[in-house]
């Protein structure tokens, strides 16, 4: 099963996506999560991503394309993945699609996670990370049991430089003017289902399941 999870930073691809994986034994890839680990370790593209991740921007689509090439050939791949922040615009998804048939593989289905514009800035404002084990959490909906602290780990909490408010402001319509062309251009494929990206998470994940199946 090849699937890619579509929608606007902040719509819970990332929880969802590892939902999915836990139950169909397929893993999740994160463009976003790979980075940040690149710029983490200071490699060669950890450095030429980190100023544009900073900001907000898309990292030039050659940079991205490259490691995701080299990411699904990986053996955990075999018997498909999810993608949760890649494609991001129109000149990735068509080299996606390149991939795919250079190496006999069918993209399955497309799910366009939906939230509105105000509720996705407080989820991501409110967004606190474990920089150690990667445990999400939010300062209203999902506190830990201790302000600050690492429910799983004990670790200090940190919020991601991105989710400042006005670096959201900037990926929000970064998302606007790169990545929603790809609703289009997914729709005339017919494998792009639209989810309702509110509620609780189980709520959310069992419509994701509906379409699935
Ligand atoms: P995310 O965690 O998916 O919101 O990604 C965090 C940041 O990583 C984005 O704001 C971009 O700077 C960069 N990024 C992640 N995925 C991509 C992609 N497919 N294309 C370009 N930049 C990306």
């Amino acid at each position: 099963m090849i699937l890619i999870l579509l929608g606007a930073p902040g719509v819970g691809k990332g929880t969802q996506g590892a939902l999915i994986s836990k139950e169909y034994g397929i893993p999740q890839i994160s463009t976003g999560d790979i980075l940040r680990s690149e710029v983490k370790n200071e490699t060669e593209l950890g450095k030429k991503a980190k100023a544009y991740m900073e900001k907000g921007e898309l990292v030039p689509d050659d940079v991205i394309i490259e490691m995701m090439e080299k990411r699904i050939k990986q053996d955990d791949c075999k018997n498909g993945f999810i993608l949760d922040g890649f494609p991001r615009t129109v000149a990735q998804a068509e080299a996606f699609d390149k991939m795919l048939s250079k190496n006999g593989l069918e993209l399955d289905k497309v799910i366009l996670i939906d939230v509105p514009e105000e509720e996705i800035i407080e989820r991501l404002t409110g967004r606190r990370i474990c920089p150690n084990c990667g445990a999400v959490y939010h300062i209203k909906n999902n506190p830990p049991k201790v302000d600050g602290v690492c429910d799983r780990c004990g670790s200090k909490l940190i919020q991601r430089d991105d989710d400042r408010e006005d670096v959201v402001r900037k990926r929000l319509e970064v998302y606007k003017e790169s990545t929603m062309p790809l609703v289009d251009y997914y729709m005339k494929t017919s494998k792009l289902v639209k989810v309702d990206g509110t509620g609780d998470i189980e709520e959310i994940f069992a419509r994701i399941k509906k379409i699935l199946g």
